[in-house]
């Protein structure tokens, strides 16, 4: 296939070319203490982009250390409104550097750059300034309570202190900010983890951070693996809590490894989502959704649209739709624009899902288009649509996480209750969609769904103000609108006696 790449914006040239990344810890960036490093792959290519220096327990100490004498310092001095507008700053900074943003995390990840310049970007700094508005707003409440005439007590939100973030590689700048803009708003400080796959647009936004002019030991960024520099987070006894998202697996590990020093844990985790498509719909807008909800990001969202319930009276035209567009998708590097899906993440993420398309295969799914990884450099999977899937088939329970939708019809037209027992017969609750004319039928059916969002008649639609979060073994607490301050801050209530 022809490709032509975008030309670099010089920016992301220079940071390229500064040698490997160093650490964020304490204003500073400084080499990992053991001075190991390690490779980010442009998966386009399977070739080395550049080395990053890994962090581990270590490093993790040293960032405690710096984050405690902040939050004890400099960050205590800081006022509500001052915090709001280092927050906006970092967001006006990241609008400076747009560009340079999108394309390392098209670099990084492999999406194409017209979604990073569309949806990841935006959205992150979009995140930054709704949670700056938040800063001027927590109050507590004076409460009045039937102790005594002349008592009186109130509440305050305090934040928590050192607050350790764990983050996927699928969206790495927007979940950097998901997890740092409702902590900061609330006056902690942070150490940040990005995702070994996917370093460097977390490492680009320290520089930001650091020209926002937070001080020194508020926000800390790390780059290494799990099971060291993530587990000395999670292990860490003087860090308070800790935001994870992530795969559940790692989630449990998470909640284990946390129960150490009773953390506060908030974990956002996979899921397989059920779409669910009823005879009435707005198929205009009904199959470029289930396209979109389920092949975005190349199916690395975790609440991708990734079981598809279409009634049969309409399945086979449904289906062909989807597949004749699917089929058309141009799939390529990241960097080249006319690219409208890109590679998998990584080699692993590619095995995963190859893994997953033979399954479907042997287990007697039919591929109506897709249905076996390409054979060209990078981890290419093409869009993969397989039909003849049934309830227990593998590809119809486990999270695939990847360009790969599993159809089942249902054909209950008057009670709509058989398929939603079918939506919900998950572990996961992470989301669902449903597409439908009759208003009745949608609130209804929404109600029913075991989810943490519900879409009707969209998909994937996201918003700073709007909570997400998971049901069942999606995880708990809600990350985004008022919601999220929750998980950053504790509760005091204060009792004067007036007598
Ligand atoms: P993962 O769980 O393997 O890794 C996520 C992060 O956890 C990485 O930073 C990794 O280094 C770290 N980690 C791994 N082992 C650890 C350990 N023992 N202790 C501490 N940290 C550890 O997940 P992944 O494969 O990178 O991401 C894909 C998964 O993330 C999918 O399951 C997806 O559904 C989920 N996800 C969920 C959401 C959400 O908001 N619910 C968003 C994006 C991704």
């Amino acid at each position: 296939a022809e490709t032509v790449k975008i030309a670099l914006d010089p920016r992301v040239e220079a940071f390229l070319a500064k040698g490997p990344k160093k650490l964020f810890i304490g204003g500073e960036f400084v080499e990992s203490l053991s001075g190991k490093t390690f490779e980010t792959i442009d998966p386009s290519s399977g070739e080395m982009i550049t080395t990053v220096y890994e962090a581990d327990a270590a490093d993790v100490d040293r960032a405690v250390e710096a984050a405690e004498r902040a939050f004890h310092g400099d960050w205590a001095k800081v006022s509500p409104s001052e915090r709001g507008r280092m927050l906006w700053k970092l967001a006006d900074l990241m609008e400076e550097h747009a560009e340079a943003l999108a394309q390392l995390e098209t670099i990084d990840n492999g999406k194409p750059v017209t979604h990073a310049r569309a949806a990841d970007v935006p959205l992150a700094i979009d995140h930054f300034r709704y949670f700056a508005g938040w800063s001027t707003k927590l109050s507590g409440e004076v409460i009045n309570n039937s102790a005594g005439r002349n008592m009186l007590t109130y509440t305050r939100h305090e934040p928590i202190g050192v607050v350790g973030q764990i983050i996927p590689w699928n969206f790495p700048l927007l979940l950097a900010a998901w997890k740092l803009g409702a902590a900061l708003a609330t006056g902690n400080v942070v150490i940040l983890k990005s995702a070994e796959q996917t370093p460097l647009s977390a490492i680009y936004l320290a520089e930001l951070i650091q020209q926002a002019g937070f001080p020194e030991g508020v926000v800390n960024i790390i780059t290494g693996y799990g099971p060291t520099a993530g587990a000395a987070i999670t292990n860490h006894p003087r860090i308070r809590k800790v935001a994870f998202t992530g795969s559940t697996e790692v989630g449990k590990l998470i909640m284990q490894q946390a129960a150490g020093n009773l953390k506060k844990v908030s974990l956002e985790l996979g899921g397989k989502s059920p779409n669910i498509i009823f005879p009435d719909a707005d198929f205009s807008k009904a199959i470029p959704g289930a396209l979109m909800g389920i092949f975005f990001n190349q199916g690395q969202v975790c609440c991708a649209g990734s079981r598809l319930f279409v009634h049969k009276k309409v399945y086979d035209n449904v289906l062909a739709d989807m597949t004749s567009f699917a089929a058309k998708m141009k799939q390529g590097p990241g960097l080249d624009e006319s690219s409208e899906i890109g590679p998998l993440v990584s080699s692993e993420q590619f095995e995963r899902v190859s893994g997953y398309l033979q399954k479907g295969n042997e287990e007697g799914a039919t591929a109506l288009t897709g249905g076996s990884p390409l054979d060209r450099a990078g981890y290419f999977v093409p869009p993969t649509i397989f039909a003849d899937v049934n309830d227990r088939m593998t590809i119809a329970r486990e999270e695939i996480f990847g360009p790969v939708v599993a159809a089942m019809p249902f054909d209950d037209e008057a009670q709509i209750a058989d398929v939603i027992r079918r939506a919900n017969d998950t572990e996961y609750g992470l989301a669902a969609g449903v597409w439908t004319t009759d208003l009745r039928k949608a609130h209804r059916v929404a109600h029913a769904l075991e989810a943490g969002t519900v879409w009707v008649n969209c998909y994937n639609a996201l918003d700073a103000a709007v909570p997400f979060g998971g049901y069942k073994q999606s995880g708990y607490g809600r990350e985004m609108g008022s919601y999220a301050l929750d998980l950053y801050t504790q509760v005091k209530a204060v009792w004067i006696n007036l007598d």
